[in-house]
């Protein structure tokens, strides 16, 4: 009964503040649309940031969502960048994290200048930094420190997609939370 009560509340509520909500809107005009989640998703999921390509390591902006793309004016594989974490990476230049990528074996360019993808070759390797690599001792390295240069290796976003995506958390967590609302409401 208790329960019943509170949801009883809960609606009135709700509706009490869309109809305040909407009455705001009205009177001073500014009834910017909310985006759906979908298209806040869409934006994240496809900010700009750095692919390298495999041979002669050119860098290329592109969405995020593209996975391993051929780079047409050098018709190299580009993969998308991963940072280096680790503060006393060898490959680090001033407050820049080293950028390097996973290549992946299975795939190559077509006459085309097509993606093509071969049968799967092995396990999945895990991206791993080619410069704190050439100095790790890896026969005697413990599975703690394994595991922190796994930890590492994080895909790489731009700062400038960095802070739009923080955003985008922000705007997404808000919109969630009065769609939400209103489905416990009904
Ligand atoms: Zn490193």
């Amino acid at each position: 009964m208790q329960t019943a009560g509170r949801k009883f509340m809960g609606s009135r509520t709700v509706k009490s503040l869309a109809l305040l909500y909407g009455t705001v809107i009205i009177i001073c005009g500014c009834g910017k649309q909310e985006r759906t989640l979908e298209e806040i998703e869409l934006e994240r999921r496809t900010l700009p940031t750095v692919f390298i390509t495999q041979e002669s390591r050119t860098h290329v902006t592109a969405p995020l969502n593209q996975g391993v793309v051929v780079h047409e004016p050098t018709g190299e594989l580009a993969y998308p960048a991963f940072a280096c974490g680790n503060p006393n990476c060898p490959g680090r230049e001033g407050d820049q994290p080293f950028l390097f990528i996973q290549t992946d074996p299975t795939l190559s360019v077509g006459p085309n200048n097509e993606l093509v993808r071969g049968p799967p070759k092995g396990a999945f390797n895990m991206p791993v930094c080619p410069a704190c690599l050439a100095v790790r001792d890896l026969e005697n390295e413990t599975l703690q420190e394994q595991a922190q240069y796994m930890r590492w290796a994080e895909e790489y976003l731009p700062p400038e997609s960095a802070a739009r995506e923080a955003e985008l958390d922000e705007e997404y967590q808000r919109v969630y939370e009065k769609s939400g609302r209103r489905v416990g409401g009904q």
